[in-house]
C-alpha cells in the first residue's frame, strides 16, 4: 500500500500528519538550528546540605532560548532529542560545558565542588558513551571525582546488563553516579541492589507530597529509608520550603536542591551565588 502513494509520498505524509507530529518534527528541526547555533546553555542549580548551609554542588540543566526570547522548556524538547538522534550531540555538548565549568569553579577555589549531569537514555546507550566521556573528562581536566552522572530508573529496565556492565565502567573512571527522579520508574528493589550506584535522587513529587501531620510524607520517608539500607546517599529535589526542608531532615535527609534554597542560575549568576554565600 505504501508504494501506491509513492509518487508524492512526502507531500502526502505531510498534508495528513497529526498536528501533534508535524509540530514535532518542526521543532526537531529548529532544535538541531539551534544547536549548530549555539543557542543552547546551560544554568545550574546548586545543592546544598540543609543541616550546615555548605554548597555541594550544582546540577546542570540545558535551556533553549529561541530567536523570538522564549523558552522551551527540556522536558519538552529532550524527548525529542532523545528520538531523533540528536542528543548523542547535544549530550556531548553538555558533558564537556558542565566538565569545562566544573573546571573554571575550581580555579576560583570552589576545589570540593561538585557537578551533576543529566545523562538520556539514548546517550547511554550508545556504543560510544564511554569513550565520549573519558574524552570529555580528559580534555577539560575534569577531575572524575567531582563529576556525578544521573541517570534514570527507566534505564534500569530496558537493558539491566548493558546497564550494569556500563556503570562498571563509569566507576572505574573515578565518576559517581545518582538515580535520578527516584520513585517514579517502578524498578524492581532487587535489581537496584545489584547496581552499582552512589545516590538516590528524590523526585520532587514526593518531596510536593510532604505536608504537616499527615502520611504524606511517607513514600520520601520509605526512599530515605531504603537509600539508608543500601548504604547509598540521598538528595531530595524540588524543596520549595522550610517544612519540607525541616520534614526531610527529620527523615534523615540532608542534602537538597530546590527553589527554596537556589533556582537554576547562569554561570555568572552562580559565581555571584557562590560568593555572596561565602560572605555570610
Ligand atoms: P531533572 O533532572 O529531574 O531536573 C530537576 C528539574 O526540577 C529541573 O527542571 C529544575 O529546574 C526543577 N526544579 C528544581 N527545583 C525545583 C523546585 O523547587 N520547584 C520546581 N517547581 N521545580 C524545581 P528543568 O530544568 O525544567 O529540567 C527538566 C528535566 O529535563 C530534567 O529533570 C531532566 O530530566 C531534563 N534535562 C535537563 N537538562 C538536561 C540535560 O542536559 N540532559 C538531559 N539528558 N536531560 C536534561
Ligand atoms: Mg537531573
Ligand atoms: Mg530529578
Ligand atoms: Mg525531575
Amino acid at each position: 500500500r505504501a508504494k501506491t502513494h509513492q509518487r508524492g509520498g512526502y507531500e502526502y505524509f505531510t498534508r495528513n500528519m497529526g498536528v501533534e507530529i508535524r509540530e514535532r518534527v518542526l521543532l526537531m528541526h529548529a532544535l538541531r538550528a539551534a544547536f549548530e547555533h549555539e543557542r543552547l546553555f546551560l544554568v545550574y542549580q546548586p545543592q546544598i546540605d540543609m543541616t550546615t548551609g555548605k554548597v555541594l554542588g550544582a546540577e546542570a540543566l540545558l535551556r533553549w532560548k529561541t530567536d523570538d526570547g522564549k523558552f522551551v522548556p527540556p522536558d519538552q524538547f529532550i524527548p525529542i532529542a532523545e528520538y531523533s538522534g540528536l542528543i548523542v550531540d547535544i549530550g556531548e555538548w553538555v558533558l564537556r560545558s558542565a566538565c569545562h565549568e566544573l573546571v573554571h569553579l575550581r580555579s576560583l577555589g570552589y576545589v570540593d565542588f561538585q557537578m551533576a549531569i543529566n545523562v538520556s537514555q539514548a546517550q547511554f546507550s550508545h556504543p560510544l558513551f564511554m569513550q565520549t566521556l573519558h574524552k570529555a573528562l580528559e580534555e577539560t581536566k575534569a577531575p572524575p571525582k567531582f563529576v556525578e552522572l544521573e541517570i534514570t530508573e527507566s534505564m534500569a529496565m530496558k537493558d539491566p546488563d548493558l546497564l550494569i556492565k556500563t556503570l562498571h565502567q563509569i566507576k572505574q573512571l573515578g565518576v559517581s553516579i545518582s538515580i535520578d527522579d527516584f520513585g517514579t520508574g517502578f524498578s524492581s528493589l532487587s535489581h537496584l541492589q545489584k547496581l552499582d550506584v552512589d545516590k538516590l535522587k528524590i523526585d520532587r513529587a514526593f518531596v510536593n507530597d510532604i505536608q504537616l501531620d499527615t502520611n504524606e510524607g511517607s513514600i520520601a520517608k520509605m526512599i530515605v529509608q531504603l537509600g539508608q539500607n543500601l548504604g547509598l546517599s540521598i538528595i531530595a529535589e524540588g524543596v520549595e520550603n522550610q517544612m519540607q526542608a525541616d520534614t526531610l531532615i527529620s527523615f534523615g535527609c540532608h542534602l537538597a536542591q530546590g527553589y527554596f534554597y537556589a533556582k537554576p542560575l547562569t554561570r555568572t549568576d552562580l559565581h555571584a551565588w557562590l560568593k555572596q554565600k561565602e560572605n555570610i
